[in-house]
């Protein structure tokens, strides 16, 4: 029966002149989400809204959980499409419209018209008065209700004319691209990729990096990153993820520094080269996926130590929530599946028994000069055998 969407946005940070870039970015991120579905459909924006036109069969379940990845969308209108074929005919698709969506039809409703075309044989109120009467005579049982209408019946006359009444809600935020681009430091676990999730979804496009030690760790944990960022494109469109291979680093600050800061050291290397790719892929700033305490390395003193080797802006969703609610938000974007999965993310030989919880940033640094020059070279190395994956 449904023909077209018509895509429902946020008012916000779209006034103005900006209005058109949001509004490309979100047909631009339209597109993209439903170059996965069957069909062929033409997106194009009309007088402050965007339409989605079928112009195949397709299925409409698959498309509404596509559009419902797409940042920026705040709801999601199926529209009828039809001819005007007069009058009479309008107020028989009405009538069959409302038995086939509302089953039940215990309930209010108004109907509202807009008239885009003053060529039109009808006012709106008339339109609306007249396929009140219409719909009041089919069907007994609904009253009307022009405050609160549990069904908002909206007709409007163009070279066609469209009805719609359902809204069903999109995930909200601003569309990706709107917002710069930011480089996440993406690990196999479950709060980076939410972290990524989360600052997309206030339009920020994302680039990753995940550091790997084999043969510390294994392809396996590599592969799982790669299906990580996989999922988290669904949201954001293509990633291009940088794979770094870490192990000679670490094995260098395993070798001359206090195990116990072996975490917050090899946490600030980790900043550094993403910073630097962050630099040179024009990203604004790093993402991750900390919070609060959750681990040695994640106290408000370690945070300092981490921080600190960075110029870029460090975002970091995640810092005031819960375990239990990071894993909500990952189950709800389908990453929590794939992140549990047990392949390890570290080798215990550079987990030390008792990290620091409280570094002190001057002995860190101290420590680090005990790294001298190597630490350079390897660091160099390591960004120049950068493997990009583009993943879609
Ligand atoms: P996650 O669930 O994201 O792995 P975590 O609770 O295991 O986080 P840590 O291992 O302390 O926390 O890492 C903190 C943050 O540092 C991660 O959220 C991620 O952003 C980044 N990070 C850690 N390890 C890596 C890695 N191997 N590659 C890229 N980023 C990493
Ligand atoms: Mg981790």
């Amino acid at each position: 029966m449904f023909t077209s969407f018509l895509i429902k946005y946020a008012e916000i940070g779209i006034k103005g002149r900006n209005r058109h870039l949001f509004e490309d970015a979100l047909v631009h991120q339209i597109k993209y989400a439903l170059k996965k579905c069957e069909g062929k459909f033409l997106i194009h924006k009309t007088q402050g809204r965007i339409h989605v036109d079928a112009q195949t069969e397709f299925d409409f379940d698959e498309v509404v959980e596509h559009l419902q990845l797409v940042f920026g969308i705040s709801g999601i209108c199926p529209v009828v499409g039809v001819e005007d074929e007069g009058f009479e005919k309008l107020c028989d698709t009405v009538v069959s419209y409302i038995a086939e969506v509302y089953p039940d039809r215990n309930r209010t409703f108004k109907v509202n018209a807009r008239r885009a075309r003053k060529d039109y044989p009808k006012d709106s109120m008339e339109i609306n008065m007249d396929l009140g009467e219409v719909i009041l005579n089919a069907y007994p049982e609904m009253t009307v209700d022009v405050h609160e209408p549990d069904i908002m019946l909206n007709v409007e006359i163009r070279e066609k004319i469209y009805i719609y009444s359902e809204i069903i809600p999109g995930p909200g935020g601003m569309p990706v691209g709107t917002g710069g681009k930011a480089m996440l430091l993406l690990s196999g676990g479950i709060d980076s990729p939410v972290a990524g999730y989360m600052i997309a979804k206030r339009g920020v496009k994302i680039d990753a990096v995940y550091f790997h030690a084999p043969p510390y760790t294994s392809d396996r944990a590599k592969q799982k990153v790669v299906e990580l960022a996989r999922i988290v494109s669904r949201y954001t469109g293509p990633i291009y993820l940088h794979v770094i291979n870490f192990t000679d680093i670490q094995l260098y600050i395993h070798e001359k520094c206090p195990h116990e800061e072996l975490t917050i050291i090899m946490r600030r290397y980790m900043m550094r080269i993403a910073e630097h790719l962050a630099k040179e892929t024009e990203c604004l700033g790093l993402i991750t996926g900390e919070s609060i305490g959750q681990v040695a390395s994640q106290t408000m003193n370690s945070l300092i130590a981490t921080n600190e080797v960075c110029e870029l802006p460090v975002y970091r969703p995640l810092i005031g929530f819960d375990k239990q609610e990071i894993v909500e938000v990952s189950e709800k974007i389908g990453t929590f599946e794939t992140s549990i999965l047990p392949y390890e993310d570290c080798c215990t030989i550079f987990v030390a028994k008792h990290p620091v919880t409280k570094p002190n940033v001057n002995v860190i640094r101290r420590h680090e000069h005990n790294l001298d020059e190597k630490i350079d070279e390897l660091v160099k190395t390591a960004l120049e055998t950068d493997e990009l994956i583009i993943v879609e």
